[in-house]
């Protein structure tokens, strides 16, 4: 039997990705939904190489055309609208796993959706899990979903688990995690600089081709920020458990450090296939396209501690998790906002961490009892991101 896949994100990095590495299996592994937001060129031709059964656009003046040029090409794929179309392919009794590759808050509902299904969820949408850490991982528990990381860090960190980890680190011997990180582009720059650095060279990233977003994070290391926090809610870790290591050359994804001063890590060439095709396959292995690693090519390997007056953004993301409650749903949002109001001109990269620490300032972080303290987070911290925006935006 073939396993059905839900591609959610598919016109993206990771959802290329994805894409590449079912395609590697073709008896293995069947789509079953392409979702895109605004590449759509794009999705109507992964649609016609892939013939899903479903897609999800997001409105339905965007779903007309694309239903009508698959009816063309004779394809039968229905297309569907909005979030609930989303949540819809997420959660289907035919699927039997999503990726969940849809950047920022907006994935969060058809990620919860796969979860409370169920389903075997591959997670790349590391903001969905950084906003509502404790419902999503009851959420996991309560309706027997299968949860693997596809941030190749939390899947480095995965692979070098024992397998009853959830027993809690402290029982299987785990000291620490030890979250790697490249550094970005701007590792080395004068700080100085920084304030001048353009979205181009923020995008630049010397190890990895991703989206927009995600590099920009790179570029501050909020990423690692809301790795920090994701590592947190997936191996059950106190923030201080978890220690970021900057490692230039992105070889070693993560390691995990054992009471008896063994350390493990998972190494690799940074390609996101790898990550892909070992959440797709585990418990087996699979062929994900990816050259073997050529250690004498590499030939060193080198480590370093971050420096917080360059990368401000990682001391906030770790007060945030060590304020729990709704504070990383805060944090997330404003960053959202900063990063977008980044790439698009309007503040410079040094305000990115300004704006943030302004916001998170402005509103206090309460418990969470249920998934509306997140959404109401995420909306206020919007709104005080957006007045910070008109008063010293440019
Ligand atoms: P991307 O920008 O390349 O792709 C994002 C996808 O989400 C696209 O398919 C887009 O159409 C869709 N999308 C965007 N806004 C949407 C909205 N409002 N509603 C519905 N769909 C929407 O991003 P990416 O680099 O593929 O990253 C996707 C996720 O994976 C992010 O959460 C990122 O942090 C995570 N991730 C990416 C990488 C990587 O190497 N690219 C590595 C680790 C984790
Ligand atoms: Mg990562």
């Amino acid at each position: 039997m073939k396993q059905q896949i839900s591609v959610l994100g598919a016109t993206g990095s990771i959802g290329l990705s994805t894409l590449d590495v079912i395609a590697r299996h073709p008896h293995d592994y069947q789509v079953f939904a392409l979702t895109g937001f605004s590449r759509l060129v794009e999705l109507e031709r992964l649609c016609l190489l892939h013939r899903p059964r479903f897609a999800v656009v997001p409105t339905a003046e965007a779903a007309r055309p694309l239903q009508a040029a698959l009816e063309a090409n004779g394809l039968d794929t229905r297309v569907l609208v909005g979030e609930q179309g989303l949540c819809e392919v997420a959660a289907h009794p035919e699927v039997d796993a999503v990726m969940a590759a849809i950047v920022g808050a907006a994935g969060l509902k058809p990620t919860l959706a796969a979860v409370q299904a169920g389903k075997r969820v591959l997670l790349a949408n590391k903001e969905a899990l950084v906003m509502s850490g404790a419902l999503f991982m009851q959420a996991v528990q309560a309706h027997g979903a299968v949860l693997l990381p596809i941030d190749s860090e939390h899947n480095a960190i995965f692979q070098c688990m024992p397998g009853d980890y959830a027993r809690g680190l402290g029982q299987v011997g785990v000291r620490r995690i030890l979250l790697t990180a490249s550094g970005g582009p701007f590792r080395n720059w004068p700080l100085e600089r920084l304030a001048e650095a353009t979205p181009q060279q923020a995008c630049a990233h010397p190890n990895w081709a991703m989206g927009r977003k995600i590099s920009v994070d790179s570029a501050s290391m909020m990423n690692k920020g809301l790795e920090l926090i994701e590592a947190c809610w997936l191996f059950d870790a106190r923030p201080a458990q978890v220690e970021v290591v900057i490692h230039p050359q992105s070889v070693i994804h993560s390691l995990v450090d054992y009471v008896d001063g063994s350390v493990l890590a998972q190494l690799g060439n940074p390609d996101m296939r790898t990550p892909i095709a070992h959440a797709l396959a585990w418990p087996r292995r699979i062929d994900s396209g990816v050259a073997p690693l050529d250690l004498f090519a590499i030939a060193r390997l080198d480590f370093e501690a971050p420096d917080e007056r360059r990368f401000p953004c990682l001391k906030l993301a770790r007060q945030a998790a060590e304020a729990g409650g709704t504070a990383p749903a805060l944090l997330n949002a404003a960053n959202e906002v900063a990063v977008a109001a980044f790439l698009d001109g309007r503040i410079r990269f040094d305000e990115i961490a300004r704006m943030i620490e302004a916001v998170l300032n402005r509103i206090s972080a309460i418990a969470v009892q249920q998934l509306d303290d997140v959404l109401q987070a995420d909306a206020q911290a919007r709104a005080v991101a957006q007045d910070w925006l008109v008063r010293y935006g440019h």
